[in-house]
């Protein structure tokens, strides 16, 4: 247990898809004048340096964040034609150029929020000048009003202390919570939240397999103590038989419910073994990964319909690039 540190993986494809998520659910649900509680299960560090040696290292956001804003910008004028969802890309379809880029409404929200943290990247539109990745905590701090309430939870010791650091420099007192304990236990306190509206993001690092099976049971027992809450849970898609039954049993769960859903997925490679020049065998990294939302807002649907095919377009790497896109209730 542990061994797993977002700065890894900041601003990788799969934080493409969770945050543009993220966004648009923080976006409408911060819309109404009740007070709204979010609750961030598994928070991360907060914030993270693109420049700096986890992120340098792993380099996984130069198949995410980087890949989206550089194929934007040197892709041509033709846009490329948009994969349906359910089926794969046209890899070698050019996309717009990157100034006259026809971001779809949540992409664009999504860079704005990137805008906010990197005034010189909104200044000149470099990605060479994007330095700082906002995790979750971050994204979700900046829809907040003064009545509204985050709590964030995070176990491992160092990010917990940067998470904390980072929160306190936003001097935003007591709206929002850090606390270094375990999300799926802690959460169970906070529902039914006060004004009975709550967003909760549980977005585990599956670093255990058990994770899975938390995750589940979590889903489960929250939508029982508050059914009207909203629910987001991020995947990710590899050859693992509990990677593919946690969207069912969440499906499952959220029908006998009788609560609404969305599932979300992107795909941006393919998941086989690849062999280098010296028969070397590497590990292709994460190639695909899943949102799966209960009690979605009205509008997510059409957001991702409009989002998705650009990620696909745009971070797709060969031709099993592809996302689905399904809802029910
Ligand atoms: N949500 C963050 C974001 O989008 O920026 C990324 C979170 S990362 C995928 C998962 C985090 O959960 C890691 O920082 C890990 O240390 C932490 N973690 C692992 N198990 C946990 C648990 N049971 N409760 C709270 N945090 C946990």
């Amino acid at each position: 247990m542990f061994s797993y540190r977002h700065a890894f993986h900041a601003g990788n494809h799969a934080d493409v898809l969770k945050h543009t998520c993220l966004i648009a659910l923080m976006k409408y649900l911060t819309q109404k004048d009740t007070a709204l509680t979010v609750i961030d299960t598994h928070a991360g560090a907060g914030l993270y340096r693109l420049d700096g040696d986890y992120t340098e290292t792993s380099g996984e956001a130069s198949e995410g964040i980087f890949k989206l804003l550089t194929a934007a910008k040197t892709a041509q004028t033709q846009p490329p034609k948009p994969a349906a969802a359910g089926k794969k890309a046209d890899a070698a379809a050019p996309a717009p150029a990157a100034s006259a880029y026809p971001w779809a409404p949540a992409l664009q929200d999504y860079l704005d929020v990137l805008r906010k943290l990197n005034p010189h990247f909104a200044q000149t539109g470099d990605p060479a000048h994007l330095k700082i990745y906002p995790g979750s905590p971050f994204i979700e701090q900046q829809f907040l009003s003064g009545r509204d309430k985050l709590k964030l939870f995070e176990l491992h010791p160092t990010d917990f202390k940067s998470l904390t650091g980072n929160i306190e420099q936003l001097g935003v007192g007591r709206q929002v919570a850090v606390a270094r304990e375990d999300g799926f236990e802690g959460l169970k306190t906070f529902l039914p939240p006060p004004a009975r509206r709550a967003m909760v993001l549980c977005d585990p690092s599956y670093e255990m397999k058990t994770d899975y099976l938390r995750v589940s049971a979590c889903m489960a027992d929250s939508v029982k103590r508050f059914a009207t809450g909203t629910y987001a849970v991020w995947y990710p898609i590899i050859p693992r038989p509990e990677a593919h039954d946690l969207p069912r049993k969440l499906k499952t769960l959220a029908v006998k419910a009788g609560r609404s859903w969305l599932h979300a997925t992107l795909t941006v490679k393919s998941s086989k073994l690849i062999t280098d020049s010296e028969g070397e065998v590497i590990r292709p990294g994460l190639p695909a990964s899943g949102m799966f939302i209960i009690n979605p807002p009205h509008t997510l649907k059409a957001d991702l319909n409009a989002a998705l095919p650009q990620m696909v377009a745009l971070l797709g790497q060969d031709r099993n690039a592809g996302f689905t896109l399904e809802h029910g209730g």
